[in-house]
């Protein structure tokens, strides 16, 4: 299992203008192997590594061959999973877009990564070098102590991301974690809403919290203020910082909040049913309120799956058909219109809270659901969580320098 620990870097100006450099170069490396898969030279994950050599033996590219070389690789994956997608989206003849893959344009947020060579990391862990041609130097960590309790070797990944705030440091490490749990001879189902945050099968109810509304206010605030400021002026951009700052702070705290909340639940059960609910279609909301519970819901699923295999708890996810519908008591369909709070029940008399009710038919869908999952445990695992952990601990630490970004 992967876990990620992020640390905010500081060093002088110079030096973060180095940084750019090689985090645009990574862009480079990237967009290059698009272009020369777009052209038919590059057909493989394999030719895509070859072109980065190609790329460094250039003269006319001499910033190439100061990216340290597997840094360079790095990129080349990022370029060859954009292909893939593409691939299996034309495969899977999913309707729509599939995916084309595109050339990355210059972002505020970007990264670059480096594998296992390229950077040291002090004995004390407090310092980080990079060592490859853009002459970078050594920055200041700030941030999580955690680091200390791996081995540099555990290191698989270092990636050095800008932000609107500043730069940050992503330390991927190999580690897997096991703890041991009692086993709590609990099961339980969650139903997610917009009136609480999640229903569980037993009738708890547990609530959005307040920093959900006050985060929705703040945004849609700064949102005003940068629709009123003129295309391309001083204002604008400085409104946007403002905006940008503000998404992080807020995901930030939905993060470390959802996190929590996920532990709390894989601790106290032994097996976790959910609803498979459709990322896509969620993050794509227009409306800030539910746009804000979704990305939170949807982090909290993550944790969940993440908390599920470090404490060996069951999560499953079930399609959400008819879970509101249907009667869990007696499974006849009860349709009922989204404003009526309760489920009544007209066949066997039943009656309970309609999340309740929902919750109790995500648990029922998944334990008939058990037999056939067992032994496929390693079904949803990515490999990588791309959790963040320790992303909260920086933040209220002061930044000496201020960016002016484009
Ligand atoms: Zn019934």
């Amino acid at each position: 299992m992967m876990l990620v620990y992020e640390m905010k870097l500081e060093g002088e100006d110079a030096q973060y203008e180095k940084l750019d450099e090689a985090i645009r170069t990574g862009r480079f490396v990237r967009n290059s192997i698009v272009r020369a898969w777009m052209d038919g030279e590059v057909k493989s994950r394999n030719d895509a590594y070859k072109y980065c050599k190609i790329l460094a033996d250039n003269p006319e590219f001499p910033w190439a061959k100061k990216l340290n070389s597997m840094a360079r690789q790095a990129h080349a994956e990022r370029a060859w999973a954009a292909m893939e997608r593409f691939y299996k989206n034309c495969q899977a003849k999913i309707p729509g877009k599939k995916g084309y893959p595109k050339f990355k344009k210059y972002q505020v947020r970007a990264s670059v990564e480096y594998k296992t060579s390229g950077w040291k990391l002090s004995e004390d862990r407090h310092y980080l070098t990079l060592t490859d041609g853009f002459n970078v130097g050594t920055f200041k960590l700030w941030g999580s102590r955690d680091l200390h309790y791996y081995q540099i070797k555990q290191i698989k990944r270092v990636r050095i991301i800008r932000r609107h705030d500043g730069y940050y440091a992503q330390f991927v490490i190999d580690h897997t974690r096991e703890e041991k749990k009692e086993l709590t001879g609990k099961q339980i189902g969650l139903d997610v809403g917009l009136n609480h945050f999640y229903t569980d099968s037993e009738g708890n109810k547990v609530d959005n919290p307040r920093f959900f509304r006050k985060n929705e206010r703040q945004i849609k605030k700064l949102q005003k203020c940068l629709s009123r400021t003129k295309k391309g002026s001083k204002n604008r951009i400085k409104a946007r910082n403002r905006l940008g700052k503000a998404h992080l702070k807020v995901s930030r705290r939905r993060n470390d909040w959802a996190c929590k909340e996920a532990q709390h639940v894989i601790q106290s059960n032994d097996l976790v049913a959910i609803e498979n609910l459709k990322v896509r279609n969620m993050v794509k909301n227009h409306h800030l309120a539910k746009s804000i519970n979704d990305v939170a819901w949807y982090k909290f699923r993550e944790w969940l799956e993440y908390f599920g295999r470090i404490y060996g708890v069951r999560v499953i996810a079930v399609e959400p058909k008819n879970t509101s519908q249907n009667c869990s008591n007696c499974g006849q369909k009860v349709i009922k219109t989204l404003s009526s709070r309760t489920h009544k029940c007209p066949h066997c008399g039943y009656e309970a809270d309609r999340d309740e009710n929902a919750a109790i038919n995500i648990l029922q869908s998944a334990l008939k659901q058990l037999p056939t999952t067992l032994g496929r445990r390693e079904d949803n695992v990515s490999g990588e969580t791309g959790l963040c952990l320790n992303g909260e601990t920086q933040t209220s630490k002061p930044t000496r320098r201020k960016r002016n970004s484009k």
